[in-house]
């Protein structure tokens, strides 16, 4: 591939879509696994029939989209099934994110992926890894704003993924998602001019 592509990534809540968003609308091009796996698991979309294969026609809802809800409640009771669901969505994920950047003409790509840095696969994608970073709390009380979630709930997704100190310590840059949308987006700005001129045209 000859494209520069970024890894975008940071703990749920932590301001990842905010920050694509933004890259986005200065013309990069975005490919994000999230929005991808959303895409696979909406109605029609390519893994739900080896979902309802795999798990039967319970896991769906009404309009025949994968229940988020529901899958959420079985992976969790259950790592097989977890494993199961993983191994129909991660080679599709994986595939649709090859041919999105494959197609990309911008000077540099974005890849959004939550978990980057446990993820080789992914990590071995890209030149340069983009932290969005913002303390436990903050994260915590804007998953809650946004989904709902229980704090129990959210605490639970945070455990599972890595500590801030250690994405921390991989990351290549790091964006301070402390403050304002608009201070994210100031920060994202000068991250881009410092793609254009560093990465873009890179070896
Ligand atoms: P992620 O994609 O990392 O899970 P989001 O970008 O969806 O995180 O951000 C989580 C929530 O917090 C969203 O509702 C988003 O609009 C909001 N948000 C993100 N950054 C800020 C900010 N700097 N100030 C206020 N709200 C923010």
């Amino acid at each position: 591939m000859s494209i520069k592509v970024v890894g975008l990534t940071g703990g749920i809540g932590s301001g990842k879509s905010a920050a694509a968003s933004h890259f986005a609308a200065l013309g990069v091009d975005v490919v994000d696994t999230d929005v991808i796996a959303h895409q696979l698991t909406a109605a029609g979309g390519e893994a739900i029939a080896p979902i309802v294969a795999a798990f039967g026609e319970h896991v769906l809802d009404g309009n025949g989209a994968m229940d988020r809800k529901c899958m959420r409640e079985l992976v969790f009771a259950n790592p097989a099934t977890r494993q199961r669901l993983e191994g129909i969505l991660h080679p599709l994920i994986m595939e649709q994110s090859l041919q999105q950047l494959a197609n990309s003409t911008a000077p540099y790509a974005v890849l959004v992926v939550p978990l980057l840095f446990e993820s080789p696969q992914y990590r071995a994608l890209v030149q340069r890894t983009l932290l969005v970073d913002c303390d436990e709390d903050l994260q915590l009380q804007r998953v809650q704003a946004r989904s709902g979630l229980t704090a129990e709930a959210v605490r639970a997704i945070m455990a599972a993924q890595m500590s801030r100190a250690q994405r921390l310590a991989l990351t290549d840059d790091v964006i301070d998602n402390g403050g304002t949308l608009a201070a994210l987006q100031l920060q994202v700005e000068a991250k881009h001019q410092y793609y254009l001129a560093n990465l873009a045209h890179g070896a």
